[in-house]
């Protein structure tokens, strides 16, 4: 964690947009406070929210109240009426940095408005990794490539809060002349592309804030859609027993590969249907040439949370899948032991997916395990207990997935599926509870049910498609290798989808989610289209 003060500027007075922008829920079910805390709260020791009076501190004390704050931490909310000023001061962002600089208790502030709605961790790591390697200066900031200022991000020091106050004083609102006045740093455009554009997208009106999160999807039972999985290619580096245990033919590999024009086309439609979050996964999706350059893509087109399921063996190097904008990892591992996981994947390169493992934590990315068991092979109680205790110790996810049937396994799951209720007790024993009833920050996208003990780091997470059904839950749609929509996991047709523009797919789609069926049928042997998962990736 930094030791380092997250300021959320929430003071504006939203005239534009006739509400509070902070409060504003652009797809009706998220408030960009909220946003805000959620994309970047988890790496700062303290963090604060500042509103401009009393009066609008009381109703965010109600909202936080209501709707429980975020980032799973104490969020302490301040104004900019101060009782020690002597005089009262403008209403102006440059009020908020002062009135941020005077409440902290770190060294330094990390200044953010709550409508930079591009600014995601990426930048403030930037940033903050940028200022470590400099001589200490009041401010840091970012800079446009004719040098220019941009006003936020921005990194302040408490001491210079004394500096900000007389300016304002003195009638010096504006934050890039007093960044410009006072000693600071700036940090060059990083080597990523629209890196700037990402960082000055205000918005300030609906149409605008329409225009960044698209207008939001809901199917005839008015479940929300807003999370994409889109599998990059059926091909895979691995051949699982349980998925492909023939592993994936070297010729076939190059074929059903979408361009990354069409996966850009693709993901933009997505965009404007509101969607947030994107998982890519496949087949193996780092086998796609362009599996990076897609992630890059989706983060320019403000996917907030972007995922791959990986099984690992391609991601040598992390770091640039985080600079591409990388947010969440889930690496597949079924076994920590190199003969029983050879047994499975046909690999011996389990050292490789356990490094991966570690990269991704050490870098601080969200990192999930997926792990399939099966009975008479690595589904006995000490192989289970052997994967749980490596998990605890680790600031990690797994999750145990129940073995789905698919039309070229169904009799090998049936007699080898290890059921979530037989791990269950096992979590119990070891003093695990389910977190979600607890008020433990879970992850709501996902069906798992996830056990937690203030003991130990990790998690453990049990997802049963077999034996439960989380269907009136749903938030996904699927996109195949083909391109093709899959209205749901276990449904019997693919549609083809239009893309020959990002307003093509959003119509398309739009046209079709009315046949997004209520549920699937797997627990009465109804697995749809589904072959096998690397034709969609889970
Ligand atoms: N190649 C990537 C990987 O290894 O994670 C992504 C694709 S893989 C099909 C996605 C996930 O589906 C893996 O975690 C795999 O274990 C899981 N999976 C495959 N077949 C399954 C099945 N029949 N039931 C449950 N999970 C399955």
């Amino acid at each position: 964690m930094h030791d380092v003060t997250l300021a959320i500027l929430c003071g504006g007075q939203s005239r534009r947009l006739g509400t509070d922008k902070g409060l504003y829920a652009p797809l009706g079910d998220e408030a960009l406070v909220t946003r805000a805390l959620r994309l970047l709260g988890a790496p700062f020791k303290e963090i604060l929210v500042v509103v401009r009076s009393s009066e609008q501190r009381k109703i965010y004390q109600k909202f936080f109240l209501q709707h429980g704050a975020t980032a799973g931490r104490q969020i302490r909310l301040v104004h900019d009426e101060l009782e020690n000023h002597a005089t009262v001061l403008p209403q102006a962002a440059l009020t908020g940095i002062n009135t941020a600089l005077l409440a902290a208790t770190m060294p330094q502030v990390l200044a953010v408005p709550v409508d930079q709605l591009g600014v995601r961790l990426l930048h403030l790591n930037r940033m903050l990794e940028g200022s470590r390697q400099m001589p200490l200066a009041n401010c840091v900031t970012f800079a446009t490539e004719t040098g220019d200022p941009v006003p936020f991000p921005s990194l302040w020091r408490a001491v210079s809060q004394p500096q900000v106050e007389a300016r304002l004083k003195g009638g010096a609102l504006s934050v890039k002349g007093t960044l410009r006045e006072m000693t600071s740093h700036v940090i060059g455009p990083s080597t990523n592309d629209h890196f700037d554009q990402e960082l000055s997208y205000n918005a300030n009106t609906v149409e605008e804030m329409l225009s960044y999160f698209g207008t939001p999807l809901l199917d005839s039972r008015q479940r929300r859609l807003h999370y994409l999985r889109f599998s990059l290619t059926e091909a895979c580096n691995m051949a699982c027993t349980y998925c492909l245990p023939d592993g994936f033919p070297e010729w076939y590999r190059h074929k059903a590969r979408l361009t990354l024009p069409q996966i850009k086309v693709l993901l933009e439609g997505f965009r404007r249907l509101g969607f947030r979050k994107v998982r890519f996964t496949g087949g193996e999706p780092t086998i796609h040439p362009d599996c990076l350059e897609s992630v890059r893509i989706a983060r320019r087109l403000g996917f907030e949370k972007i995922a791959i399921t990986t099984n690992g063996l391609l991601m040598d190097d992390l770091n640039q899948w985080l600079e591409a904008g990388l947010t969440h990892l889930n690496v597949s591992l079924d076994s920590l032991d190199p003969e029983v996981f050879k047994q499975i994947t046909q690999s011996s390169q389990l050292a490789k997916v356990t490094t991966v493992i570690e990269q991704g934590l050490a870098l601080g990315l969200s990192v999930k395990i997926n792990t399939v068991l099966m009975k008479s092979i690595n589904g006995s109680e000490q192989s289970i207990l052997k994967l749980i205790e490596w998990a605890l110790k680790r600031p990690l996810t797994l999750r145990f997935i129940e073995l789905m049937d698919t039309r070229l396994n169904a009799s090998f799951a049936s007699s080898e599926r290890v059921l979530g209720s037989t791990i269950e007790p096992l979590l119990r024993q070891i003093g695990l509870a389910p977190t979600n009833k607890s008020g433990k920050t879970v992850d709501t996208d996902g069906p798992a049910v996830d056990f937690h003990s203030s003991e130990y780091p990790g998690t453990i997470g049990l997802i049963n498609p077999m034996s439960g059904n989380f269907c009136n839950k749903c938030n996904r749609l699927r996109v195949t290798a083909k391109g093709h929509l899959k209205l749901c996991l276990f449904g019997d047709n693919d549609a083809p989808l239009d893309h020959s523009s990002p307003d093509a797919v959003a119509l398309n789609v739009r046209q079709l989610i009315g046949t997004k069926p209520e549920r699937h049928y797997l627990d009465a042997g109804n697995f749809g289209n589904v072959a096998t998962f690397r034709t969609i990736g889970g």
